[in-house]
C-alpha cells in the first residue's frame, strides 16, 4: 500500500442532496485510489446499503454514515454519525419524522417562491430529487435553474432560499441531545461537523462551542473540510487533541450540485489521511452489538 492512503468521510450521494448514485461514488472513490469513503447524507442511510455492497465488490472501505442538522440556540448545527447501525430501528423512526418535517416544509417553500411570482411546482422539485430520500433546497435552487429564474444553484441560495432569504423556511429539528443519543443508541460515534459553518461562531467562541456539544456527548471534531484554512485546521485538531476526541474528514462531495468540490479533495488540495479511521475502529470493533 502507498505510504499515504486516503479517504472522504463527507459524501453526499442522490439519496439526499448529492448528484450522483452511491454506487457512483464508490467506483469514483476507487478511480480516485481513495482506500475509504463514509455516505453522509442528510437525514437519510438509505445510500448506505448500495454503497457498502459496491465497496466489497470494488475492494473500498465504506464507514456507514449519516449527516443531522439540530437547533443549538436558535442556530442549526451538522452532526455526523459514523459506524452506525443503519437498521437500528430508533434511528430509522427518528429519520423518518425527519424526513416528515421536510415533507411539511417543502409545500411551504413553494407557496413562498409562488408568491414572490415564481412558477414552481412541489411535483417539478420532487422530480429533480428522482427517487432521494432527503428532499431539500438544493433540489428547489436546481429547479430554479431550470426554469430560468436564477444562472445557477448559488444565486437561488443568495436570492431566495439561504436562510433569512425570502424563501427560506424553518424546518423542524432535534435539538443537539436527541441528534446525538440517536448516533449513539445505533452504536455510532456523533462528530460535530464542519464548525466554522456555524452561524455567528468566531475563532473566539470555538473552544467554548466545542466544550458545548463534548458535554451534551460528541466524541469527534471534522478537523479536514475545504473550507477550513490551515490556521483553522490546526486550532480544531489542537482542541480535538486537546479534549480526547477523534478527528474526522471530508469534503461534503455534492457532485454537480456543488461544482467547486471534488471527492476525496475538495479545492483540489485537501489530503485525508486514512490513519484517522484507525481508531475510531478500534472502538468500534470492541463495542458489544
Ligand atoms: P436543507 O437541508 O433542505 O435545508 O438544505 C441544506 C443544503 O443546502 C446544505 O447541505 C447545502 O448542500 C445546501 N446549501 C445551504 N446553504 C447554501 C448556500 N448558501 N449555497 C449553496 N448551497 C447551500
Ligand atoms: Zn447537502
Ligand atoms: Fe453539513
Ligand atoms: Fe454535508
Amino acid at each position: 500500500m502507498d505510504s499515504l492512503a486516503l479517504i472522504d468521510l463527507h459524501i453526499h450521494t442522490s439519496a439526499s442532496d448529492g448528484t450522483f448514485s452511491p454506487q457512483e461514488i464508490v467506483s469514483m472513490a476507487k478511480g480516485k485510489g481513495l482506500k475509504a469513503v463514509s455516505i453522509t447524507d442528510h437525514d437519510t442511510v438509505d445510500g448506505n446499503e448500495e454503497a457498502i455492497k459496491a465497496g466489497i465488490e470494488i475492494g473500498l472501505e465504506v464507514v456507514p454514515g449519516v449527516e443531522i442538522s439540530v437547533e443549538w440556540e436558535g442556530r442549526p448545527v451538522h452532526i455526523l454519525g459514523y459506524y452506525i447501525d443503519v437498521k437500528n430501528l430508533i434511528l430509522q423512526s427518528t429519520l423518518k419524522n425527519l424526513i416528515a418535517f421536510r415533507e411539511e416544509r417543502n409545500p411551504q417553500i413553494i407557496k413562498l417562491l409562488n408568491s414572490l411570482g415564481l412558477n414552481i411546482s412541489y411535483e417539478e422539485v420532487k422530480a429533480i430529487a428522482g427517487d432521494g430520500t432527503a428532499i431539500g433546497r438544493p433540489h428547489f435552487a436546481q429547479a430554479l435553474v431550470e426554469k430560468g429564474y436564477v444562472k445557477n444553484g448559488d444565486a437561488a441560495f443568495k436570492k431566495y432560499l439561504k436562510r433569512g432569504g425570502p424563501a427560506y423556511v424553518e424546518k423542524k429539528r432535534l435539538t443537539p441531545h436527541e441528534g446525538i443519543q440517536i448516533i449513539k443508541n445505533a452504536s455510532g460515534i456523533p462528530v460535530l461537523a464542519h464548525p466554522y459553518n456555524v452561524d455567528g461562531i468566531k475563532n473566539k467562541d470555538l473552544e467554548l462551542f466545542i466544550l458545548q456539544f463534548k458535554e451534551m456527548g460528541i466524541e469527534g471534531i471534522e478537523v479536514y473540510y475545504p473550507l477550513h484554512n490551515s490556521q483553522q485546521t490546526l486550532k480544531l485538531k489542537n482542541f480535538a487533541e486537546k479534549y480526547g476526541l477523534y478527528i474526522t474528514g471530508g469534503t461534503d462531495f455534492h457532485g454537480e450540485q456543488k461544482p467547486d468540490i471534488k471527492l476525496g479533495s475538495g479545492f483540489g488540495a485537501l489530503k485525508i489521511p486514512y490513519e484517522l479511521i484507525i481508531k475510531m475502529k478500534e472502538k468500534q470493533e470492541a463495542k458489544p452489538r
